[in-house]
């Protein structure tokens, strides 16, 4: 066998073998890197400091330490710097409340669903906690996408 036809047969088989394992040469796959490779919803999720974020990033007004099963308000406010449009086009569609305790998967509060024109986009829900959270908000904006923000509740 010549060496150029042992080389060529050598790299095919080494190609057959990296195909059958899923490896890539000089690449991870994504079960190597042990993640996905697919699009992930919290990648759409717009950051605070966007453009736009007076009108967007959902303020939380939340008290910082509450006692363990005692009902407490937390209002949520989009536009409180500068007010949000609130037309049939553009509007906020929805404020969604959401808590978290370290360790614990995180748990649903409320969904608001707003009506344009009549709706402030503006709520407050009574939440109840037995352990330290967090309060994770989050808006839709029919133009402007999906917006985040979160605050710390201390459990007495
Ligand atoms: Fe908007």
């Amino acid at each position: 066998m010549k060496r150029s036809e042992f080389l060529a047969r050598c790299g095919a088989a080494a190609g057959v073998a990296a195909l059958a394992t899923g490896t890539v040469f000089g690449q991870e796959t994504a079960a190597e890197r042990g993640g996905s490779t697919m699009a992930r919803f919290g990648d759409v999720v717009i950051p605070p400091e966007k453009q736009g974020k007076e009108k967007h990033v959902p303020h939380i007004e939340a008290p910082s330490k509450v006692k363990a099963g005692e009902p407490f308000e937390v209002t949520v406010i989009v536009g409180k710097e500068i007010a949000h449009p609130n037309t049939i086009a553009h509007h906020i569609k929805w404020i969604q409340l959401y808590a978290k305790e370290e360790g614990k998967p995180v748990a649903h509060v409320a969904t608001i669903d707003l009506g344009p024109t009549y709706a402030a986009p503006r709520v407050t829900l009574p939440v109840m906690l037995t352990k330290s959270s967090t309060l994770y908000a989050l808006e839709y904006c029919s133009l402007h996408g999906v917006w985040d923000n979160s605050v710390e509740v201390a459990v007495e």
